[in-house]
């Protein structure tokens, strides 16, 4: 299972991530900032890494 972190602090809130998973792993929180709900469902592709404008997103398996 990989192990994801959201730097709460950077994260803009965009969706990005959100639009771009394959697996619905994020949903916006309260605050609107990414969150990883599903992070069980990951396939470690790494896009959301990718893609992330403000490099807020640590996939272990994408290191
Ligand atoms: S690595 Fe891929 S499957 Fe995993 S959370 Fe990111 S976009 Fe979703
Ligand atoms: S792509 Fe990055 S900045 Fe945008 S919502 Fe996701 S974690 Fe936040």
């Amino acid at each position: 299972m990989a192990n994801i972190v959201v730097d709460k602090e950077t994260c803009d809130g965009c969706g990005e991530c959100i639009s771009v998973c394959p697996e619905s792993v994020y949903e916006f929180d309260d605050d609107g900032k990414s969150e990883p709900v599903n992070m069980d469902d990951c396939s470690e592709c790494c896009s959301c890494v990718e893609v992330c404008p403000t490099g807020s997103i640590t996939v272990d398996a994408c290191e």
